[in-house]
């Protein structure tokens, strides 16, 4: 019997919600496409997380910034020197892979590789056994291994400029700070959302989309005055957890995890993962998102950054080579400092930060949902989505293709299209019809039948439940949008 997550692969393979990428040219690890069915999945994913982060509250403003960023923020955020991975490098076959897992409390190298672990994880490497050929204690020493992706901007051999593919989005919201600031009306508290693509060249994928070199992320920056910080890393923390509990994820499957101090970047004074039971081996509870107290740290040091930048116009230095200057003894009322006018104060405000992945998160909708049930010998696969999840709320089919039963059909579904994504099927057998919705998730099928001819009724059939009933075709719409509530 195939695991759970094999189904899964295959089902998204057969019904078109995700591909390998580059398949007909044998593939490109680790990198996926979303098709038809999953890329309106994966859309509103990312639609549910900006109603709910953006749309709904007074309090958080959108944005949508470059990938591309100025070298600067790289070195100001800490990534260009520190964003890396400790790796060893497999002496029979030549396959690197991480030092992780070997030492207690030490699985997580990202962003601040400790140097007492890292000696700890070495000494046990005479255990660690390579993924690639399965030799045992024939490791390298570790090291650093750089996770951001290079490349060179401009066209010009002369002026060329080295540039990174952002590892993460929540660099474009600090660098606008001051524009949002300047530009809106927002004071803080008050957060900048944004969703965006990320890179990074991870030494080793996993589990299909839940690992990629390439993926999305949703992050929000939350400014808020230091002292209420604590009260405000609480708050997300439990908007983070209701929000997958509210989109139909099962509250059984979902955890916090806080970490140890020593697992703490050093600037970060809290942080917590929402993990998910992910089918992995036995059942795997992993990282779905990470909320973090990340203080004052990251508008610091882009005030820091800009300082550095005219003293890099004035001395012409290496870009990449600038060191951060010491910070002046008033960096609390520098250019991205905020002014309380009420209070009549001046601070950098502190973050809280809910980082989440639209990837990982659509993958965790997707083995949330799935179920296999026997309906009269047979079995059903179906994907248990919440309507808002749904990549198709409603199919409309004709019993058969003739009578004027496609005409009354197809205009139903042209007019439902209007207000939400809806699939017009009038081929086949109307039970394989059914079973196709139920295997793509779609709450509601309505049927154009003989009686539709006599009465104007319409069968709706409910995918959880298999119930039928008829109401009339005027109806069909506003009782869609009722039971969908969207
Ligand atoms: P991990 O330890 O799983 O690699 P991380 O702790 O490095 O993750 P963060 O930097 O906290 O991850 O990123 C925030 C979120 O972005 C994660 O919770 C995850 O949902 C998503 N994410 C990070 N890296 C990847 C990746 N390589 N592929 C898919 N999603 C990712």
């Amino acid at each position: 019997k195939l695991t759970k997550l094999d189904d899964i692969v295959s089902l998204c393979k057969r019904r078109g919600f995700i591909f390998q990428s580059s398949e007909i040219y044998g593939g490109l690890a680790s990198c996926y496409d979303y098709g038809p069915l999953g890329s309106e999945l994966k859309r509103n994913v990312r639609n549910a997380w900006w109603k709910s982060m953006v749309q709904m509250r007074d309090d958080v403003v959108g944005l949508d910034s470059s990938i591309f960023m100025h070298p600067l923020v790289w070195k100001a955020s800490g990534h260009a020197d520190k964003f890396a991975d400790l790796v060893t490098v497999c002496q029979k076959c030549n396959t690197r892979s991480r030092v992780d897992h070997l030492t207690e409390g030490a699985e997580e190298h990202t962003e601040h590789i400790d140097p007492e672990l890292a000696a700890k994880d070495a000494k046990n490497l005479d255990k660690k056994v390579c993924p690639a050929c399965g030799a045992v204690g024939k490791f390298s020493a570790p090291m650093e291994f750089k996770l951001m992706f290079q490349t060179e901007m401009g066209a010009n051999v002369d002026d060329q400029m080295k540039v990174f593919l952002r590892p993460e989005t929540a660099q474009g919201i600090f660098a606008n700070f001051r524009n949002v600031l300047d530009s809106t009306r927002v004071k803080v508290p008050f957060g900048i959302a944004q969703i965006g693509k990320s890179f990074r060249n991870e030494v080793t994928t996993k589990a299909f989309i839940f690992r990629t070199r390439e993926f999305e992320q949703a992050e929000m920056e939350f400014f808020c005055e230091p002292g209420t910080d604590e009260e405000w890393y609480k708050h997300w923390k439990e908007q983070r957890f209701q929000w997958y509990v509210e989109y139909g994820i099962k509250k059984e499957n979902l955890r916090f995890r806080d970490h140890d101090p020593d697992e703490l970047a050093h600037y970060a004074k809290a942080c917590v993962d929402v993990e998910y039971k992910f089918p992995f081996g036995q059942g795997d509870w992993q990282e779905l998102e990470g909320i973090a107290n990340r203080t004052d740290y990251d508008l610091r040091q882009h005030q820091r950054g800009m300082r550095t930048i005219n003293d890099w116009y004035e001395n012409g230095r290496d870009l990449t080579k600038v060191t951060l200057k010491e910070e002046a003894e008033d960096y609390h009322k520098g250019p991205l400092s905020f002014f309380d006018d009420q209070e009549k104060k001046r601070y950098i405000p502190y973050v809280i930060e809910p980082s989440a992945g639209i990837d990982r998160s659509t993958l965790a909708f997707l083995v949330d949902a799935y179920d296999e049930e026997e309906v009269k010998g047979k079995t059903r696969n179906v994907l248990r989505f919440h309507p808002a999840i749904a990549p198709i709320k409603a199919a409309v089919f004709p019993l058969v293709k003739k009578e004027g039963m496609p005409e009354i059909a197809g205009k139903l579904s042209n007019d439902l299209k209007k207000h939400f994504a809806c699939f017009y099927d009038e081929k086949g057998a109307v039970g394989r019809r059914y079973r196709r919705q139920d295997e793509a998730g779609t709450p509601y099928c309505v049927t154009v039948d003989g009686q539709t001819l006599e009465d104007d009724t319409v069968t709706v059939r409910e995918r959880d439940s298999m119930d039928q009933q008829r109401i009339n075709i005027d109806q069909v719409k506003s009782y869609l949008r009722e039971n969908l509530d969207i």
